[in-house]
């Protein structure tokens, strides 16, 4: 058994996504092409439910254009969890609009929609729910109040791929626009990448245009007959947003194998369920009854009963050779959002509570089972 360094995130990538990339490579098209069309078209298709897809460059840019296409503006409020990555409230900012932050629920550490409805105000104009963990939040709530007050609902779907809330894949349910990543550490990745998905073809029409500089392609295509090919119009200042076919090539594989991942990562979860419940740890909320967990992370929590600190834990299993990290230090506590709306710790009891002891440990498809028993015997020397 090799008891070299593991890390906390690793990602598969087999002969098919090397051997596309090469294609590309020796193709000469490289920038965005038939291969980022090819993967928009198989990721709709994989969604299904009448779906539009299209490809960016990051899962943070496709929240930018989801919020720029709904129309976000100035003075807008977009309410956001606190339990997530800088990237959920920073492309409100992008807009000129303050993003307000919420506490989770306990067992999920999802948005909790109580605090959602508490925080509406004349001003908000759209809601982003986070799938933690790749786990989905209560959306029939969370749809019911945004209906209720006239929100847009834009899902950070970073985790939750292929995430299923009852019966629906995360993508597909009555919300105006998904986002999801390929960033390495994702449950399919294209090194950086991400997908805008929505039913809705004025959104996908809008985030197009902008996605490329504001070229309105629309208008290049009627006029194409009557025109010379090198003819476009700017219609808007846009933005530079597209995917590469070096980076669509390897998603197209990915997505191959997007439900074979899934199986492997819930089959390992479930390993560690089953040893852990014997150990002093909060675990991760399972799924409902026709509901799928997309595993993206699994954090665990120290019960109160554990001597041992959070920081301590983690520097224990470094010296065992193993990488965890921490999601998430809740955005409240970091400088650039706290300062600037003031926000307090006390505001946010449960996400404070959760980032004292939470850790999440590697769990990935390029692990193997001795891997898994390596994380398993460590933390059980550590706790036990
Ligand atoms: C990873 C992540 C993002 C950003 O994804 P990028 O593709 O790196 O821009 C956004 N939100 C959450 C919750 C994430 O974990």
């Amino acid at each position: 058994m090799n008891n070299g360094f593991l890390p906390f995130s690793f990602p598969e990538i087999g002969q098919e996504e090397i051997d596309e990339v090469v294609d590309s490579l020796k193709r000469g098209w490289i920038t965005t092409g038939p291969k980022a069309k090819q993967f928009e078209q198989d990721f709709a298709s994989y969604l299904g439910n009448k779906v539009q897809a299209i490809t960016v460059n990051s899962a943070t840019a496709g929240l930018h254009l989801a919020l720029e296409a709904v129309g976000i503006g100035p003075g807008d409020e977009v309410i956001v969890p606190t339990y997530t990555f800088t990237s959920t409230a920073e492309v409100v900012r992008y807009l000129g609009a303050d993003p307000v932050f919420v506490d989770c629920c306990k067992n999920s550490l999802n948005m909790d929609p109580v605090a959602l409805e508490a925080a509406i105000t004349n001003k908000t104009k759209a809601v982003i729910p986070v799938h933690f963990a790749g786990l989905a939040c209560d959306m029939d709530k969370i749809i019911a109040i945004a209906r209720e007050n006239n929100l847009k609902i834009i899902e950070d779907a970073a985790h939750a791929l292929p995430t299923i809330y009852n019966g629906k894949l995360i993508g597909t349910l009555d919300t105006d626009v998904t986002v999801f990543s390929f960033y390495a550490n994702k449950t399919m990745t294209t090194a950086e990448g991400g997908m805008l998905v929505s039913k809705d073809p004025n959104i996908i029409a809008r985030a197009k245009i902008m996605r490329l500089h504001g070229i309105s392609r629309d208008a290049f295509d009627r006029y194409q007959s009557q025109t010379p090919a090198w003819f476009y119009e700017v219609v808007e200042p846009g933005f530079k947003y597209n995917m590469p076919d070096i980076a669509a090539a390897i998603g197209i594989h990915q997505l191959k194998r997007l439900d074979s991942f899934q199986r492997t990562r819930e089959k390992m979860a479930n390993i560690y369920n089953d040893v852990f419940k014997k150990l002093p740890l909060i675990l991760p909320e399972k799924a409902a009854e026709n509901s799928q967990h997309a595993w993206h992370l699994y954090p665990i929590r120290l019960d109160d009963s554990v001597s041992i600190s959070r920081d301590d834990f983690i520097i224990e299993m470094s010296k065992k050779n193993i990488g965890c990290s921490v999601h998430f230090i809740p955005l409240h506590k970091h400088p650039v959002w706290r300062d600037r709306y003031n926000l307090k710790p006390s505001s946010f009891p449960v996400a404070e509570q959760a980032y004292q002891n939470i850790i999440s440990i590697p769990l990935y498809t390029a692990m193997t089972h001795n891997d898994q028993l390596r994380v398993i015997d460590a933390i059980k020397e550590i706790l036990l």
